[in-house]
Formats: structure tokens, C-alpha cells, sequence
């Protein structure tokens, strides 16, 4: 599941980046108007957490223009002011719901699972599949040729990630920052240590291996003919 968070100040966005990162989402975080635009705009998200006072495009407009576009992705926007009248601008809109600043993250973690949730009522793809293995992104299960198999967030996430990019080399350092938020100079022998564990975990009890070492180049899932 991938999130946009649109949010100029930083404590907060920051703030919103770490817990959802840990919760297991993999997210986008645009610091002004301008970019969140263009993300919410361009890239395919699952929700976007909007703040409405952003010094250059606000909210509004980008909500405004997500509607207009026909986009239906959930928006959650976040306003500082408790106001009647912003929040039914808000909804006439088209935002799905809103949380009034200062909010505790639990509250927001669980208004994100509710609209993601509908969301997947709507939306077809609640569940990747690549061969014998299954991912249900709602109920955040791994199934693979009928077997259960427990991942933590953080290797959910990954496999996510590949499995969604499915016979794409992914490199290390786009692995990363979509996982990890972490910028290409980092260790990356977090990410090796990591494929190593979800490996063990999908890949070694069965005939066919999905998870593939590029070399030089970075890691790839998929059905290859060498099995
Ligand atoms: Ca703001």
C-alpha cells in the first residue's frame, strides 16, 4: 500500500513518514504544494494525506484537481483550523475524511486502515499474485502454495515492492527508499540482510524460486525459466 503525504511542516511530516513506515506502508512525502501536485497528480497512490494550509498550492486545489482529473483515490486531509466551514468545503470537495490538528497517530493510523479498507472494496487489486504466492494487502498475509507464512512490516513492504514490480531489476538503492526511506549512500547491507530473510522465508521450502540476485545491478521477483 502506497501513501502520498502532502505536509510543509516538517515535524509533522517527518513525524508521518517514521509511523507509517512502521506500520508497514511504503510512502511518498511531497514538503509543498507544488510537488504534492505533481506526485498526487502523476504517481498511483493508495491514499493521500493532504494538509490544507500549504504556502503555495493549497489543498484545496490539489483535491480540487485530483476530482476534476476523475481520480478516486482516497484523500484524507489534515487542517489545523476547526472549522464547520472547512470541513464541508473539504468534503463537498470530494476528500473522504479529515483529522484536526494537533491528532494523535493512532487515531490517524486507524482513519488511514478505514479508507484504505473501503478503498479495496472498490478497487480490484487487494491481492498480488505471482505464481504459487499470494499477497493479501488487506489482511497483510503472505500465502505461498497454501502455506501461511509471517513477515514482519518491513519485509511485507519489500516484498510488496517486488511484487508489484515484477520482472524489474530493482536496485539497492531504490529498494532503499521505497522500503527504507533511506537515500542512496546508506548501507545497503541492510536491504542484502533483509531479501536474505524474506528468501528463508518464501523462497527456501520451495521448487521454484521467485526472488533473484542481478548482479551488480540489484534484486528481481519473478517466474524465471532456470528454476
Ligand atoms: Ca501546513
Amino acid at each position: 500500500m502506497k501513501i502520498l503525504i502532502v505536509e510543509d511542516e516538517t515535524k509533522i511530516g517527518d513525524y508521518l513518514k517514521q509511523g507509517l513506515s512502521e506500520a508497514g506502508f511504503v510512502t511518498d512525502l511531497a514538503r509543498n504544494g507544488l510537488d504534492g501536485h505533481h506526485f498526487a497528480m502523476t504517481e498511483p497512490y493508495d491514499l493521500i494525506i493532504l494538509d490544507v494550509m500549504l504556502p503555495d498550492v493549497d489543498g484545496w486545489r490539489i483535491l480540487q484537481s485530483l476530482r476534476e482529473a476523475g481520480r478516486t483515490v482516497p484523500v484524507l486531509f489534515l487542517t489545523a483550523r476547526d472549522s464547520v466551514e472547512d470541513r464541508v468545503k473539504g468534503l463537498e470537495l470530494g476528500a473522504d475524511d479529515y483529522l484536526v490538528k494537533p491528532f494523535a497517530f493512532a487515531e490517524l493510523l486507524a482513519r488511514v486502515r478505514t479508507l484504505l479498507r473501503r478503498g479495496a472494496t472498490i478497487a480490484t487489486e487487494t491481492t498480488l499474485k505471482v505464481a504459487d504466492l499470494e499477497l493479501d494487502l488487506m489482511r497483510r498475509r503472505v500465502i505461498r502454495n497454501g502455506q501461511r507464512i509471517t513477515l514482519t512490516a518491513k519485509e511485507f513492504a519489500l516484498l510488496e515492492l517486488l511484487m508489484r514490480r515484477q520482472g524489474e531489476v530493482l536496485p539497492r538503492s531504490l529498494i532503499a527508499s521505497q522500503v527504507w526511506d533511506m537515500n542512496f549512500d546508506s548501507d545497503t547491507n541492510v536491504i542484502d540482510v533483509a531479501i536474505r530473510r524474506v528468501r528463508a522465508k518464501i523462497d527456501d521450502d520451495f521448487d521454484t524460486r521467485l526472488i533473484h540476485t542481478v548482479r551488480g545491478m540489484g534484486y528481481m521477483l519473478d517466474v524465471s525459466d532456470e528454476n
